[in-house]
């Protein structure tokens, strides 16, 4: 449908329409304006920010200034052969051309390694963020592709110098717009992608608070940066490899760019992907949106086993590539053995290390911790727990072994802990798992209990009195992260791979180029606030276009 005379109606107009106001948005916005190009923010939650401002902020870049001024080189072919190796593992070859990953996406991740540390420097010289390397710590895969393991995560620095959260990267990035008086339409949720005759994309159609439909103008160009599908029940089971049962993303990640980007012929990619954590189960149950995932769960006296009461990962491993052990599946006994895991811990570890998530602070109880005397009680509590919750997850049962193999499993741990050497998994053997059990795993002040004792501080026997605890785990995600397919420009590529003019997106939004992987701490901000700058810049030197015979939805 065509509207009347091919004329619209604009509510109001810019250059460019930024839509969302996380890290992508406000990184691309930033790039834009600082272009000299006009912008408005366009988001649909009640406040700014979307789930950037619920991370931890670190952010991944490789080759840094702060490597580079310690004199530690992130050689480029290294980092990239690094990077395809996590991101397409059971494509990589070593010595073949693009590391034997599709060139497209080979490209993507070298428009990263080429513009990220600039994205950066760019955003501290314009005075947008403050960034510091006060923490720092180790990337995810430890392979011997991996040749600059610490070093690529950065955090921003707050004005008292210690490192900020998320709130403070939004915070410093959203400042910078708005002294420059940069609108951020709230409540304004985008809802169709406008084209012109040529089918250049012009604007918007935005739904506001009271679901009334206006018409944003973008002269040059619509930037998305929406966030994930988290929290669209019917994508997520579609699209996901295996049920997911929590997000700690903000409500708004709906996927809504992937419906409006179908419309207009956007290539997808990378859906079945997406940045991975556990969720406590019972989290879940009456809110869609989990405060936490477990980045590592706490405690030494402590292993995570399934229906059969069998250890099924290094429990202390990252929590991205640990959660995928949720989806195995098991074809003879057609089901998922791992659908729910269980984090048992004892009674030293409970205090001990109590407040540490998900324990509870000492003193205090969590509706979600389980509890029995000795392994065959905890079984039965489990079970009734289960049960409790069959409305919700369906019939769940533990093997009748379980309280057997458990206890098996409690002594096999037993003796990994005495010798510091797990023969199953190898916990503790990693950096990873020794650096971050530093903290997620913090003695309790004023605790009896001694840490130390044991070879490796990642294991220690359990103690052989109860009460033993509890938690039961589902996987969950931070949020997605697939979506329209973009080049190096981050421009939005249509099915023939021709980009759709005008149109560009980066964060969550989009097809990841990480792919299946998550290379380090902040690699989720570090590529959206890198391809969120492209964004801006490439649209900011975009022409203007005409709005003649602009493409309306049939209901305008
Ligand atoms: C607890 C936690 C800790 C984390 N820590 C880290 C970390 O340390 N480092 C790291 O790299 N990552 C971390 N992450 C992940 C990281 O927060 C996200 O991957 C990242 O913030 C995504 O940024 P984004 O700009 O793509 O999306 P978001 O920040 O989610 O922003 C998207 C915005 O778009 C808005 N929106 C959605 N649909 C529409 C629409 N139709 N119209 C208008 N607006 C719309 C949303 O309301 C939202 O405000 C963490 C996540 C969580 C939950």
């Amino acid at each position: 449908a065509t509207g009347p005379g091919g004329a619209v109606a604009w509510a109001q107009e810019a250059d460019i329409l930024v839509v969302g106001s996380g890290a992508a948005a406000l990184s691309a916005a930033v790039a834009a304006v600082n272009e000299g190009a006009s912008v408005i923010l366009v988001e649909k939650g009640p406040v700014h920010g979307g789930t950037s401002t619920k991370s931890e902020g670190g952010m991944w870049v490789p080759n840094n200034r702060f490597l580079r001024a310690n004199g530690k080189s992130d050689d480029r072919e290294d980092a990239l052969r690094y990077m395809a190796r996590c991101a397409r593992p059971h494509m990589y070859r070593r010595d073949a051309p693009f590391f034997g990953m599709p060139e497209p996406e080979y490209r993507l991740m070298e428009a990263f390694y080429d513009n990220a540390s600039g994205t950066f420097e760019f955003l501290e010289k314009v005075g947008a963020l403050r960034t510091t390397q006060i923490l720092q710590l180790p990337d995810y895969y430890e392979g011997p592709e991996n040749k600059v393991p610490l070093g690529r995560q950065i955090m921003t620095q707050k004005p008292d110098g210690d490192y900020g959260l998320g709130v403070e990267l939004v915070r410093q990035l959203k400042s910078w717009l708005d002294d420059r008086k940069v609108p951020c339409l709230l409540k304004h949720r985008a809802r169709t992608i406008l084209r012109n005759g040529q089918g250049e994309v012009v604007g918007l159609e935005v739904a506001t608070s009271g679901d009334r439909m206006v018409r944003l103008r973008a002269r040059k160009a619509v930037i998305f940066g929406t966030g994930g599908f988290a929290h669209n029940k019917a994508m997520m089971r579609n699209f996901q490899p295996a049920p997911i049962y929590g997000t700690c993303s903000v409500p708004t990640s709906e996927g809504d760019f992937l419906i409006m980007a179908q419309a207009v012929d956007a290539k997808l990619g990378n859906l079945n992907n997406a940045w991975r954590m556990q969720v406590v189960m019972e989290h879940t149950l009456d809110q869609p949106s989990v405060p936490k995932g477990i980045w590592q769960p706490p405690g030494d006296s402590m292993v995570i086993v399934n229906k059969y009461g069998a250890r099924v990962v290094n429990e202390k491993h990252n929590y991205h590539d640990r959660s995928k052990v949720h989806f195995a599946w098991d074809a003879n006994r057609e089901e998922y053995p791992n659908q729910f895991l269980f984090m048992i811990y004892d009674r030293r570890v409970a205090d001990l290390f109590a407040g540490n998530f998900p324990l509870p602070a000492a003193g205090a109880a969590a509706s979600y911790v389980i509890q029995g005397d000795s392994p065959a009680a905890l079984t039965a509590a489990i079970q009734a727990r289960l049960d409790r919750h069959a409305g919700t997850w369906g019939d769940v049962r533990l093997d009748r072994g379980f309280a057997a193999g458990l206890v098996d499993t409690l002594s096999a741990f037993d003796r990994y802990a005495a010798t510091g050497v797990d023969a199953q998994f190898s916990r503790g053997a990693f950096q990873w798992d020794r650096d971050w059990q530093s903290y997620t795993s913090i003695p309790r002040e004023g605790t009896a209990w001694k840490t130390g004792e044991a070879p490796s501080a990642t294991m220690h026997p359990f103690q052989s009195e109860g009460p033993y605890h509890a938690i039961i785990l589902g996987s969950g995600v931070l949020d997605t992260n697939g979506g329209p397919v973009i080049n190096p420009k981050a421009q939005i590529l249509d099915t023939s791979d021709v980009p759709i003019p005008g149109l560009y997106g980066a964060g969550n939004c989009i097809s990841s180029p990480a792919g299946q992987s998550y290379w380090g701490g902040g690699c989720t901000l570090g590529l959206a606030m890198t391809y969120g700058h492209l964004a801006g810049m490439n649209a900011a030197s975009e022409r203007v276009k005409s709005d003649a015979d602009v493409q309306l939805p049939i209901a305008g």
